[in-house]
């Protein structure tokens, strides 16, 4: 029996299912044919926001706007992070600016903000930038590490 995960394309939001012990091993998306873990945050909107949240590797998101100094200054932090944990967490970025009906829809209060999503459900927040260190740390405590 191989153990099967679901996992949206981090380019083209398509569900693919890839065999659990695969997932390192860059698998290619179904759909659009490019890899579908990146190392790198990708930009998240209203129209693959649901589906960019299902799956069984969490995704991370990061709402921010291009005015919030806080924001730019926590954004290689968020980045960083991708790059440690490429194929254990996704790290999905939302501009609040472009997207406010759906920022509001999730109840962002203030930015940026820490939303983490696992099959399409929330599972933590966190409201303003954390360190390096703080952010891997509160990612271990919801199960997502290396
Ligand atoms: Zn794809």
């Amino acid at each position: 029996m191989t153990e099967t995960i679901i996992v949206p394309c981090a380019h083209c939001a398509t569900l693919n299912r890839i065999p659990s012990a695969k997932r390192q091993a860059q698998p290619q998306c179904g759909s659009c044919k490019q890899a579908v873990f990146t190392n790198q945050p990708f930009a998240l909107d209203t129209a693959t926001f649901k589906q960019q949240s299902k799956g069984d590797i969490p995704l991370l998101v990061d709402v921010w706007a291009s005015w919030c100094g806080p924001c730019r200054q926590f954004a290689p932090t968020f980045s960083q992070a991708a790059e440690q944990l490429s194929s254990q967490c996704r790290f999905g970025k939302l501009d609040s600016e472009a997207h406010p009906a759906l920022s509001g829809e999730l109840g962002i209060r203030s930015i940026p903000s820490l939303l983490l999503f696992r099959n399409g459900q929330e599972i933590a927040r966190q409201s303003g930038a954390l360190s390096l260190t703080q952010l891997l740390s509160w990612l271990k405590q919801h199960g997502v590490h290396n």
